[in-house]
């Protein structure tokens, strides 16, 4: 496995690669890295020819008061368990290299950014959207893999890709869980273990809303109100928003139908924890 530094030097060889007609399978994270991480380079593997992964604390995605000088990092763990999933370049750019003095393009993706999470987190998208534009102008991939896990991202992205002309298509994996339920999350680190009991109600309300939409409930607000009431017996446990909508124009849905996603952000304790379902409604 490669490990490169240099934006130029990543570059040439992608270029390089795409001259010898080699498939680019790309995955970009901010390591710490998991095994939702590693399913996307395994994935990545089975369908490229040559695999990059990106490791970048992405300083513009984080508001002012969230966690980014406390983001958890440790580069040395995250290049053994990339080499060993099938990473074949290892991409670990610096910030000054990403963002030089006097840096100030913006990628935006309106509307789709604006809502669910972004209306708690403002601008964590534009940075999200913006890296990850500079990432694929940088890598050049055919194939970019997301996680599930972070659905409102996925929906974005996507529509970046689209509305820029990106030449690539983007994969998306399923959320990685634990046995109880709780999504891999390079946060859930900051989770004391009692906090790490409760946070299994996430996946459980979920599910619980799944079930009830299978038993034909299709009034959102019903379906909440039980997820919330779930959620909240829950000690130490502060609801940011409970969400059901369409799961491509992320609108909101009083009526369910069609392809719905339902997703959440909660903090449980001083950690907030994000975790989604997409469901098809018969
Ligand atoms: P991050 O390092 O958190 O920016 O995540 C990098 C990529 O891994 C993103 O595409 C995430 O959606 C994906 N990812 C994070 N957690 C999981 C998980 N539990 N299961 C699947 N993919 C995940």
């Amino acid at each position: 496995m490669k490990i490169v530094k240099s934006i130029k030097e990543m570059q040439e060889i992608s270029i390089a690669l795409k001259r010898k007609g080699k498939i680019i399978g790309f995955v970009p994270t901010m390591g710490y890295l998991h095994e939702g991480h590693l399913s996307l380079i395994r994935l990545a593997k089975k369908k490229s020819d040559i695999v990059v992964v990106s490791i970048f604390v992405n300083p513009m995605q984080f508001g002012p008061k969230e966690d980014f000088k406390r983001y958890p990092r440790d580069l040395k763990r995250d290049t053994k368990l990339a080499r060993k999933a099938g990473c074949d370049v290892l991409f670990i750019p610096s910030q000054k290299q990403i963002y030089p003095d006097r840096f100030s393009a913006h990628v935006n993706v309106e509307k789709l950014s604006d809502t669910l999470e972004g209306k708690f987190r403002s601008g964590h998208f534009k940075g999200v959207t913006t890296v990850v534009a500079k990432l694929f102008n940088i890598v050049q991939p055919d194939l970019a893999f997301f996680g599930q896990k972070d659905a409102q991202q996925v929906v974005i992205i996507q529509k970046m890709a689209q509305d820029l002309n990106y030449n690539l298509k983007i994969i998306v994996a399923p959320t990685v869980r634990e046995p109880s339920g709780l999504a891999l999350s390079s946060r859930n680190i900051y989770l004391a273990e009692d906090e790490r009991k409760t946070a299994k109600v996430l996946f459980e309300s979920l599910q619980k809303a799944q079930s009830v939409i299978e038993q034909g409930e299709t009034n959102s607000f019903k379906i909440i109100h039980e997820m919330e009431k779930m959620i909240l017996s829950k000690p130490k446990t502060i609801i940011d928003y409970i969400a059901i909508t369409d799961s491509k124009t992320l609108e909101p849905l009083e009526k369910l139908s069609g392809e719905v996603l339902i997703s959440m952000a909660v903090f449980v304790g001083s950690t907030r924890l994000i975790d989604n379902l997409k469901l098809k409604v018969k």
